[in-house]
């Protein structure tokens, strides 16, 4: 699907958030004025914190709320954390995405858009343990690389396998601060790593 020059700022602005969007949802937040676009964007990982595709439903039910309520609850929770990662999660390291609807792919192959030619990212999920409580911890592609420390581009030259080695290695087992924003359901979207 073509996406016109005015709708490419929002679909950039999703796929900068590391999200994954349905054509469908991408229209209602094009018929949307920027500003009201970007509320429910920036409300979305508060709202839907497991969800990595952008779908119609999930639009439609922030759209409902914030005309009840009138104000976009687009507080974030910052904190910091100290523990230690005890698990990292399939999923992670170096992935292919669509070009065009950021959909994680495997393969050159997109459910909805068929052939494509993958997009190379960096991620990471791991379960972090502070000593008394579980959550997950999600890294996007520059937290993945300052934390491993792999570019992306090295990554595509040592490939999958090796990568991941290299995110284990550096991650598994030891103890780090960790500056996140907490998202619904425990998940912290990692803003900054140190090891301590
Ligand atoms: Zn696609």
């Amino acid at each position: 699907m073509d996406y016109l020059p005015s709708s490419e700022g929002i679909l950039k602005k999703v796929l900068g958030y590391g999200y994954q969007i349905q054509p469908g949802a991408l229209k209602i937040l094009e018929s949307l004025d920027d500003e009201k676009a970007l509320e429910v964007l920036d409300s979305f990982p508060e709202k839907f914190p497991e969800a990595i595709v952008i779908e119609v439903k999930h639009v439609e039910r922030i759209l409902e709320k914030t005309r009840i309520k009138k104000t976009a609850e687009t507080r974030e929770f910052r904190l910091k954390l100290n523990g230690k990662i005890t698990q990292i999660y399939d999923g992670s390291g170096l992935i292919q995405r669509c070009p065009k609807c950021n959909r994680w792919i495997i393969d050159n192959f997109c459910i909805v858009h068929s052939d494509v030619e993958g997009v190379w990212d960096l991620r990471i999920k791991a379960r972090f343990d502070d000593g008394k409580e579980r959550c997950t911890l999600i890294f996007k592609r520059d937290l993945t690389e300052k934390s491993a420390n792999i570019t992306l581009e090295e990554a595509k030259k040592v490939g999958e396998a090796a990568t991941l080695e290299r995110i284990r290695e550096a991650l598994f087992g030891k103890n780090f601060e960790i500056d996140g924003v907490k998202l619904n359901g425990g998940n912290f979207l990692v803003t900054d790593i140190r090891e301590v």
